[in-house]
Protein backbone atom coordinates (compact mmCIF):
# COMPACT_ATOMS: atom_id res chain seq x y z
CA UNK A 1 0.00 0.00 0.00
CA UNK A 2 0.99 3.53 -0.60
CA UNK A 3 -0.62 6.09 2.49
CA UNK A 4 0.37 9.47 0.96
CA UNK A 5 0.74 12.09 4.59
CA UNK A 6 0.15 15.73 3.68
CA UNK A 7 1.64 17.88 6.30
CA UNK A 8 1.36 21.16 6.98
CA UNK A 9 -2.23 22.53 5.15
CA UNK A 10 -2.91 26.07 6.29
CA UNK A 11 -7.11 26.82 6.15
CA UNK A 12 -7.97 28.84 3.42
CA UNK A 13 -4.73 29.15 1.67
CA UNK A 14 -3.84 26.01 1.17
CA UNK A 15 -7.72 24.42 0.30
CA UNK A 16 -7.10 24.06 -3.24
CA UNK A 17 -3.61 22.64 -2.70
CA UNK A 18 -4.31 20.24 -0.09
CA UNK A 19 -7.59 18.92 -2.33
CA UNK A 20 -4.75 18.52 -5.52
CA UNK A 21 -2.35 16.72 -2.89
CA UNK A 22 -5.06 13.99 -2.47
CA UNK A 23 -6.73 13.77 -5.75
CA UNK A 24 -3.93 13.50 -7.08
CA UNK A 25 -2.31 10.35 -4.99
CA UNK A 26 -5.78 9.25 -5.89
CA UNK A 27 -5.66 9.35 -9.15
CA UNK A 28 -2.16 8.02 -9.49
CA UNK A 29 -1.98 4.81 -7.45
CA UNK A 30 -1.81 5.49 -3.90
CA UNK A 31 -4.69 3.61 -1.69
CA UNK A 32 -4.69 6.67 0.97
CA UNK A 33 -4.11 10.57 2.09
CA UNK A 34 -3.79 11.41 5.58
CA UNK A 35 -4.14 15.18 5.35
CA UNK A 36 -3.00 16.88 8.19
CA UNK A 37 -4.60 20.07 9.96
CA UNK A 38 -7.88 21.80 9.60
CA UNK A 39 -8.23 20.38 5.77
CA UNK A 40 -11.63 18.71 6.67
CA UNK A 41 -13.15 20.56 3.30
CA UNK A 42 -10.38 18.95 1.21
CA UNK A 43 -11.15 15.65 2.70
CA UNK A 44 -14.84 16.12 2.01
CA UNK A 45 -14.02 17.30 -1.55
CA UNK A 46 -12.35 14.01 -2.34
CA UNK A 47 -14.76 11.57 -0.46
CA UNK A 48 -17.11 12.93 -2.88
CA UNK A 49 -14.89 12.26 -6.00
CA UNK A 50 -14.48 8.72 -4.98
CA UNK A 51 -17.78 8.36 -4.51
CA UNK A 52 -18.40 9.18 -7.84
CA UNK A 53 -15.39 7.92 -9.94
CA UNK A 54 -14.96 5.08 -7.96
CA UNK A 55 -11.85 3.32 -5.86
CA UNK A 56 -11.04 2.19 -3.24
CA UNK A 57 -9.20 5.26 -2.32
CA UNK A 58 -9.60 6.32 1.35
CA UNK A 59 -9.10 9.88 2.51
CA UNK A 60 -8.57 10.55 6.55
CA UNK A 61 -8.00 14.34 8.32
CA UNK A 62 -6.23 14.59 11.45
CA UNK A 63 -4.93 16.82 13.63
CA UNK A 64 -1.49 15.00 14.94
CA UNK A 65 0.76 13.56 12.16
CA UNK A 66 3.89 11.99 14.72
CA UNK A 67 1.94 9.23 15.97
CA UNK A 68 1.33 8.01 12.65
CA UNK A 69 4.99 8.50 11.65
CA UNK A 70 6.57 6.78 14.69
CA UNK A 71 3.70 3.71 15.09
CA UNK A 72 4.56 3.68 11.04
CA UNK A 73 5.72 -0.35 10.02
CA UNK A 74 7.57 0.24 6.48
CA UNK A 75 9.15 2.90 4.47
CA UNK A 76 8.94 6.30 4.78
CA UNK A 77 9.79 8.46 1.50
CA UNK A 78 9.86 12.43 2.19
CA UNK A 79 9.53 14.48 -0.94
CA UNK A 80 11.82 17.68 -0.63
CA UNK A 81 13.90 19.65 -3.23
CA UNK A 82 16.57 19.09 -0.95
CA UNK A 83 16.48 15.07 -1.36
CA UNK A 84 18.53 12.60 -3.43
CA UNK A 85 17.49 12.63 -7.00
CA UNK A 86 14.52 10.92 -7.68
CA UNK A 87 15.94 9.12 -10.80
CA UNK A 88 18.44 7.24 -8.55
CA UNK A 89 16.43 6.35 -5.41
CA UNK A 90 13.53 5.08 -7.03
CA UNK A 91 14.30 1.29 -8.08
CA UNK A 92 15.61 0.92 -4.41
CA UNK A 93 12.45 2.74 -3.34
CA UNK A 94 10.68 0.13 -5.34
CA UNK A 95 12.59 -3.30 -4.56
CA UNK A 96 11.56 -2.29 -0.38
CA UNK A 97 7.82 -1.38 -1.42
CA UNK A 98 7.71 -5.21 -2.97
CA UNK A 99 7.68 -6.09 0.81
CA UNK A 100 6.39 -3.14 2.77
CA UNK A 101 3.99 -0.47 2.58
CA UNK A 102 5.27 3.21 1.83
CA UNK A 103 4.24 6.29 3.47
CA UNK A 104 4.94 9.11 1.48
CA UNK A 105 5.33 12.56 3.04
CA UNK A 106 5.07 16.22 1.17
CA UNK A 107 4.51 19.49 2.90
CA UNK A 108 3.09 22.48 2.14
CA UNK A 109 5.26 25.17 4.51
CA UNK A 110 8.37 24.35 6.29
CA UNK A 111 8.60 20.51 7.07
CA UNK A 112 9.72 19.98 10.74
CA UNK A 113 13.33 18.18 10.48
CA UNK A 114 12.44 14.96 12.65
CA UNK A 115 10.98 14.54 8.91
CA UNK A 116 13.91 14.55 7.30
CA UNK A 117 15.39 12.39 9.93
CA UNK A 118 12.41 10.03 10.05
CA UNK A 119 12.10 9.04 6.74
CA UNK A 120 13.96 6.48 4.68
CA UNK A 121 14.55 8.04 1.46
CA UNK A 122 14.63 11.89 1.23
CA UNK A 123 13.68 12.39 -2.53
CA UNK A 124 14.12 15.68 -4.64
CA UNK A 125 12.21 15.70 -8.26
CA UNK A 126 15.08 18.47 -9.14
CA UNK A 127 16.28 19.70 -6.72
CA UNK A 128 14.52 23.17 -7.83
CA UNK A 129 11.90 24.38 -5.73
CA UNK A 130 8.31 23.85 -7.40
CA UNK A 131 5.36 22.18 -6.40
CA UNK A 132 4.17 19.10 -3.94
CA UNK A 133 1.29 17.95 -6.38
CA UNK A 134 4.21 17.68 -9.08
CA UNK A 135 6.54 15.86 -7.24
CA UNK A 136 4.03 13.77 -6.00
CA UNK A 137 2.67 12.83 -9.59
CA UNK A 138 6.70 12.11 -10.99
CA UNK A 139 7.22 10.10 -7.77
CA UNK A 140 4.45 7.90 -7.81
CA UNK A 141 4.36 7.77 -11.84
CA UNK A 142 8.42 6.62 -11.54
CA UNK A 143 7.33 4.02 -8.52
CA UNK A 144 4.72 2.67 -10.40
CA UNK A 145 6.49 2.61 -13.97
CA UNK A 146 3.44 4.08 -15.69
CA UNK A 147 0.80 0.93 -14.49
CA UNK A 148 -0.81 3.22 -12.48
CA UNK A 149 -2.51 5.20 -15.39
CA UNK A 150 -4.55 1.63 -16.44
CA UNK A 151 -6.57 0.70 -13.99
CA UNK A 152 -10.07 -0.77 -12.70
CA UNK A 153 -12.32 1.70 -10.84
CA UNK A 154 -14.63 0.18 -7.99
CA UNK A 155 -18.24 1.22 -7.08
CA UNK A 156 -17.80 4.72 -9.64
CA UNK A 157 -21.22 5.85 -10.62
CA UNK A 158 -19.48 7.18 -13.85
CA UNK A 159 -17.04 6.75 -16.08
CA UNK A 160 -15.37 8.93 -18.96
CA UNK A 161 -14.91 7.57 -22.13
CA UNK A 162 -11.92 8.79 -23.95
CA UNK A 163 -13.12 11.26 -26.53
CA UNK A 164 -10.75 12.70 -29.66
CA UNK A 165 -12.93 15.74 -29.14
CA UNK A 166 -15.40 16.72 -26.53
CA UNK A 167 -17.13 15.41 -22.89
CA UNK A 168 -19.01 11.94 -23.24
CA UNK A 169 -19.68 10.74 -19.79
CA UNK A 170 -21.84 7.05 -18.98
CA UNK A 171 -24.05 6.44 -16.13
CA UNK A 172 -22.77 3.06 -14.86
CA UNK A 173 -25.24 1.18 -13.13
CA UNK A 174 -25.15 0.74 -9.54
N1 LIG B 1 9.89 26.01 1.40
C1 LIG B 1 9.42 24.75 1.92
C2 LIG B 1 10.52 24.01 2.63
O1 LIG B 1 11.61 24.50 2.70
O2 LIG B 1 10.26 22.92 3.12
C3 LIG B 1 8.89 23.89 0.79
C4 LIG B 1 7.62 24.41 0.19
S1 LIG B 1 7.10 23.55 -1.25
C5 LIG B 1 6.05 24.71 -2.01
C6 LIG B 1 5.92 22.40 -0.62
C7 LIG B 1 6.28 20.96 -0.78
O3 LIG B 1 6.48 20.66 -2.13
C8 LIG B 1 7.53 20.50 -0.09
O4 LIG B 1 7.34 20.25 1.29
C9 LIG B 1 7.85 19.22 -0.86
O5 LIG B 1 7.14 18.11 -0.34
C10 LIG B 1 7.35 19.55 -2.27
N2 LIG B 1 8.42 19.92 -3.20
C11 LIG B 1 8.68 21.14 -3.71
N3 LIG B 1 9.71 21.10 -4.55
C12 LIG B 1 10.13 19.81 -4.59
C13 LIG B 1 11.17 19.11 -5.28
N4 LIG B 1 11.99 19.72 -6.12
N5 LIG B 1 11.28 17.78 -5.07
C14 LIG B 1 10.46 17.13 -4.24
N6 LIG B 1 9.47 17.74 -3.55
C15 LIG B 1 9.30 19.05 -3.73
Amino acid sequence: AVVVLRLGHRPGRDDRMTTHVALTARALGADRAVLVGDASQAGATVTDITDRFGGPFDVTVTDAYRPLLRDWEGTVVHLTMYGEPVESVTPAIRERHRTEPLLLIVGAGKVDFEVYDRADWNVGVTNQPHSEVAALAVFLDRLFEGRELDREWADADRRVIPQETGKRVEELDE
